[in-house]
């Protein structure tokens, strides 16, 4: 549907309203003086017989001819029976008499009768003698004061109403004050209706928020139970074992990985569950990968996969590099995860649009149809043992730093991972 202003839809019906409103009243002014000016032809006429009677004075041709040249209408004498039907059947009345004329007959002796005749007044001729443009323009002038009072009254405020629906959106989780709440009228109940609507709706989505929150926290404490029970498993067992004692070292190592897996399990829940701005400060993103891929380098070998640097140089950037470290990690694991058969992870850095993006691309098989819906809700997994926050993590570390994690299929098999962050100007 083809949206219409309101001040549109008021113009037309108003507009067409004063041009009704102007022809009626013309048609009005145009029928009252004619009919003043019947009144006063019918009188004069009146005059001029009662005078004519009481003068005596015999109703010649001449007579006749005196009186047209002073009066405004001609006269003419005649026999009573020697005129028309309808004009004897009215005296004293105006009388159409063909297209253009008009006539009164009056009996100025018992068998004579004096017929007054004029013109009859045209429509313009009539509007020109009376008065017209004063009330036309009175009738404007009203006309355009309704219009001013309308728009000034009712189509601003509620165009300006409109508006101020229209940009809630911006007042960005602020309660809006609409214009015209002061008003005492319909619209300023309205203004201030949709105002304490609006206060109620940001209340409302804070409370839901709030419960989003609550339960996303309760499914990530539990996941968190979960993933914990195995590793502690562990530690119980191989701490029973250093009590006999043969193979201790086994033991210890097995236990300071176990621990180091809580702890890290932990470190990326904290991530989650209490994100605190990230700690900034001017790294080289180039020396942080550096880092994450030589520590990653034995995991690598021992899964077959070569780890492939497509960056060069220096590429600085504000950033909390140990969180940095972490997203890293996460990815080069999933990487490695995602290739059991060996391949190839190349890591590879560009500046696009004031941003770095670090890919990870990887020749595994690629993001299964439900991963790709759902890679980014904690605890979401389909490795077996998986804990499902690497990516969670990940794509809360860049969210921090203002970024954003995109996950992709490649075409030619293998996943795509790109994590951007903003180059501080
Ligand atoms: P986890 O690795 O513990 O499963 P993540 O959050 O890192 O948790 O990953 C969630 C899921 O996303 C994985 O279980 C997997 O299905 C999918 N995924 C992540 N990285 C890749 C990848 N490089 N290739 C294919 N699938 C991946």
């Amino acid at each position: 549907m083809r949206p219409q202003t309101l001040s549109a839809q008021i113009v037309l019906p108003l507009s067409l309203a004063v041009i009704a409103g102007s022809l009626a009243l013309v048609g009005w002014l145009s029928w009252r003086t004619t009919s003043d000016s019947r009144a006063a032809f019918r009188e004069q006429a009146a005059a001029n017989a009662r005078f004519i009677k009481r003068s005596h004075l015999p109703p010649s041709d001449k007579l006749a001819r005196d009186l047209s040249a002073v009066l405004d209408f001609e006269v003419t004498f005649g026999p009573w029976d020697a005129f028309g039907d309808k004009q004897r059947r009215s005296p004293g009345e105006v009388v159409r008499a063909g297209l253009d004329r008009e006539v009164v007959l009056l009996r100025i002796a018992p068998d004579t009768g004096a017929l007054f005749a004029r013109p009859r007044p045209s429509f313009g001729e009539s509007l020109a003698r009376g008065s017209t443009l004063v009330p036309l323009a009175v009738f404007w002038g009203g006309s355009l004061l309704l219009a001013t009072f309308l728009s000034r009254r009712l189509v601003r405020p509620i165009v300006s109403l409109a508006g101020g629906v229209g940009a809630l959106e911006a007042t960005q989780g602020a309660p809006a004050e609409f214009p015209g709440a002061a008003r005492r009228d319909e619209i300023g109940s309205l203004a201030r209706a949709l105002s304490q609507t609006h206060a109620r709706l940001i209340e409302e989505r804070s409370k839901r928020e709030e419960g989003e929150r609550a339960a996303m926290l309760g499914r990530m404490a539990t996941g968190l139970a979960h993933e914990i029970k195995n590793p502690v498993a562990a530690i119980r067992l191989h701490a029973q074992l250093l009590d006999g004692c043969d193979r201790c070292a086994e033991s210890a190592q097995t236990i300071a990985g176990e621990a180091d897996a809580v702890e890290s399990l932990v470190n990326q829940w904290m991530f989650l569950a209490r994100p605190e701005p990230p700690e900034r400060r001017e790294q080289d993103l180039a020396a942080i990968l550096d880092r994450c891929l030589a520590a990653a380098e034995p995991a690598a070998e021992h899964a077959g996969v070569t780890l492939v640097r497509r960056y060069r140089g220096q590429m600085r950037a504000e950033v909390d590099a140990a969180r940095i470290a972490q997203a890293v990690r996460n990815l080069v694991t999933n990487g490695l995860h995602a290739m059991p058969d060996g391949g190839e992870l190349e890591i590879s850095v560009t500046e696009i649009d004031g941003a770095w993006h670090i890919r990870f691309a990887d020749q595994g098989r690629g993001f299964g149809a439900e991963a790709l819906e759902r890679w980014s809700e904690p605890f979401f997994s389909t490795k077996e043992g998986g804990m499902g926050l690497g990516l969670s993590v990940a794509s809360e570390v860049a969210f921090a730093h203002g970024g954003t994690l995109r996950v992709e299929n490649r075409e030619r098999g293998g996943a795509v991972v790109s994590l951007q962050i903003p180059i501080p100007r």
